[in-house]
């Protein structure tokens, strides 16, 4: 793609011209470099410098269409130039970034911050491509959130729906492999049943698996290698810890802490998938691949703002 910025400064400077903006999402979305119209497939289409759109011309409606189509960006008013910023924000900042650092940056308002951020987040899916984990696997669980002791009941009531836990708290399951990936997924409970699909969707029968010793882990060791660590006596015992899954829920919550107000469990998974995405691709990978790489994941995806709001406004983090 030529010279697409390094650093954050570059990319701050490549993407304020609408220009490069542009070619960046036709080598992404088009990479022989031939647009064609989203709607007919024809390349029968102009770029209209003044409008900032192309031009399908063949007869059906619609015939303008943006950078933005087809991709999460796809209905925001945002002009692409600082959604392109947003995620490369996003995706290469080291803990967090909050609404209110990009409502500082960029010039919006901190509530358009926060949703260009909810975008940017569903490009950081994992697509779990690369198949299963193996050799090495830890599971553990974790508890998010959760001062409901200190809640007025009609607040208690309607924070604490489906994926909440004992006294409110939200629960996030992980399984990591040793130097590899993590899968990471907010679970409703901590039940046998929830865990050991999580183990089972994820990790390569016959794989050494280490976990704690929750009961919910009885009944792996069929499929798996599995050892127990029971945090009761000690922590680690040779190769048998889950060290790695706790450096990474420490990174989530330092996350959570980071966007300074609390985080709705309706939206917790787009957090976790954030940090997961950074977490998988931060070895082997600079600035600017990790944003090529969520720029290919922002193709194909969309998000409402009734999905993103859900039935009352959830205009808080
Ligand atoms: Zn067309």
């Amino acid at each position: 793609m030529g010279n697409v910025p390094a650093t954050l400064q570059e990319a701050i400077t490549y993407f304020s011209i609408v220009e490069n903006c542009r070619t960046y999402m036709v080598a992404l979305r088009w990479p022989d470099g031939k647009v064609l119209c989203p709607r007919c497939g024809s390349a029968n289409v102009d770029w209209l410098p003044n409008a900032g759109l192309y031009k399908c011309y063949e007869k059906h409606d619609r015939q303008k269409f943006s950078l933005k189509v087809g991709t999460i960006f796809e209905d925001s008013p945002i002009p692409l130039e600082k959604c392109l910023l947003v995620m490369w924000i996003l995706v290469n900042c080291k803990i967090v970034v909050s609404s209110y650092e990009i409502h500082r940056a960029i010039g919006v308002t901190q509530k358009t911050a926060w949703f260009m951020l909810q975008r940017a987040r569903l490009a950081t899916q994992d697509p779990q491509s690369g198949g299963k984990l193996k050799g090495e696997v830890e599971v553990d669980e974790t508890f998010i959130g959760g001062k409901a002791r200190n809640m007025h009941q009609d607040v208690k009531a309607r924070k604490i729906g489906p994926n909440r836990g004992p006294m409110g708290k939200a629960i996030v399951s992980a399984v990591l492999e040793r130097g590899g990936k993590v899968r990471a997924k907010v679970v409703d409970k901590r039940k046998k049943k929830d865990l050991h699909a999580m183990v089972r969707e994820h990790v390569e029968p016959k794989a050494a698996l280490y976990s704690d010793s929750l009961k919910s882990y009885d009944g792996l060791d069929g499929e798996y290698a599995h050892q127990v660590i029971d945090h009761a006596i000690q922590y680690v015992d040779g190769q048998v810890h889950t060290n790695n899954c706790e450096n990474f829920w420490s990174l989530l919550k330092r996350g959570l802490k980071g966007t300074y107000v609390s985080v709705e469990p309706y939206h917790l998974f787009r957090y976790v998938d954030e940090q997961a995405f950074r977490y998988n691709n931060r070895k082997d990978m600079n600035d600017a691949d990790r944003f090529a790489l969520a720029m290919k994941q922002a193709v194909g995806k969309r998000l409402t703002y009734t999905e993103l709001t859900g039935s009352f406004e959830r205009w808080t983090n």
